[in-house]
Parts: structure tokens; sequence; C-alpha cells
């Protein structure tokens, strides 16, 4: 716990950013330190449940922590993607944002039909992103048995809009 703790202490709160009124939470110096990295990783790992055959990391802090946490620990990773990257899609969806739409697009023949997989992503605010990955996994047949987070900013109430089961390494 106390390398975690460490590890968390790293976050860094910036003002106004991306907009003015905006507490963004800054990863980067987590990612940046090697003990910081480890420990994050493993304790995400740590929270993943028996028997899941794939890491599902969303675009883009999602994919290093995700990709990390399937390579250290033994699974493969899917990444679901911002629009126009994938050369096939199995499908898309839209969704809303504090500000705006995003799409996110699963690629083509990743996950299969009652796979279970789990989600990995940095920060969970809102929950719209989480939302929409379930969704898509969902649609593909893909059993999603939860998500991992670093951070999980609780004021937004993002947990019950994923309306999946959330793990989060620190509650803010
Ligand atoms: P949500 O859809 O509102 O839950 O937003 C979650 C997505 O926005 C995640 O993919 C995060 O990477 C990103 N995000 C939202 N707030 C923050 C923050 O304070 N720090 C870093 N990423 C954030």
């Amino acid at each position: 716990a106390g390398a975690l703790d460490r590890a968390l202490g790293l976050v860094r709160e910036v003002i106004d950013f991306p907009e003015p009124g905006v507490l963004f939470r800054d990863l980067t110096p987590v990612l940046a330190d090697r003990d910081a990295f480890r420990a994050v990783v493993d304790a995400l790992a740590a929270t993943v449940p028996p028997d899941v055959d794939a890491v599902v990391a969303l675009e883009a802090r999602g994919f290093l922590f995700g990709a990390a946490l399937a390579a250290v620990h033994g699974y493969g990773v899917v990444p679901i993607r911002k629009p126009g990257k994938l050369p096939a899609v199995a499908d898309r969806v839209t969704y809303d944002l504090e500000y705006g739409t995003a799409t996110f697009e699963l690629p083509a023949d990743a996950v299969r039909p009652g796979q279970r997989v789990v989600v990995v992503d940095d920060v969970l605010a809102t929950g719209g992103t989480l939302a929409a990955a379930a969704g898509l996994l969902t649609q593909a047949g893909a059993e999603v048995v939860g998500a991992a987070v670093v951070l999980e900013i609780a004021a937004l109430g993002g947990r019950a809009r994923a309306g999946l089961p959330v793990r989060a390494l620190r509650v803010v």
C-alpha cells in the first residue's frame, strides 16, 4: 500500500484544463516514474476478476495502463479507438461528453461472443466513456465483467452512469 499511496501522490492537479472551471487530474508523473507505474499497474491487475479472457483498453491513456497490465499479467489486449484509426470496424458508438460528443470504434474480429472482458481506463469522470465502451462490447456479445480505473472523480456520479462494476484505485 505504501508504494501505491506514493504513486497516487504523484497525480498532478491542473486548474482550468482543458477549459476554464475544470480541475484536471494529470497522471503523467505516475507514468513517468518506474516504481509508481509498476505499483499502479499491479494494483489495477489485482482488481481483475478470475477467468477474464482479455483486457479492453480505451484510447488514449487507457492504452498505457491497459496494455501494461495485460502484458505483465498475461491477458490479450483489445484497443477501443477513436474514429478513423482502424482498418476494420466491428461497430461504433457516439456518446455525450460534458461538452460535445465523441465516437468510439471496436476493431473487427477482436472479441468473440461469450468472452469475458475487463475495461481499463485512467480516470472515471461522468461515466459516459465507460458506458459507451461497455455498450460496444455487449453488442459484440462479450461479457463485460467490470472496469478498472486509476482515479474516480466521485462528485460527477460516473459510477452510476457507467452501469457496470467499477474498481478504482483511488476515489477523489
Ligand atoms: P467520462 O466519460 O466523463 O467518465 O470521462 C472519462 C474520460 O475522460 C476518460 O477517458 C479520461 O481519460 C478522461 N478524463 C476526464 N477527466 C479527466 C481528468 O481529470 N484527468 C484525466 N483524464 C480525464
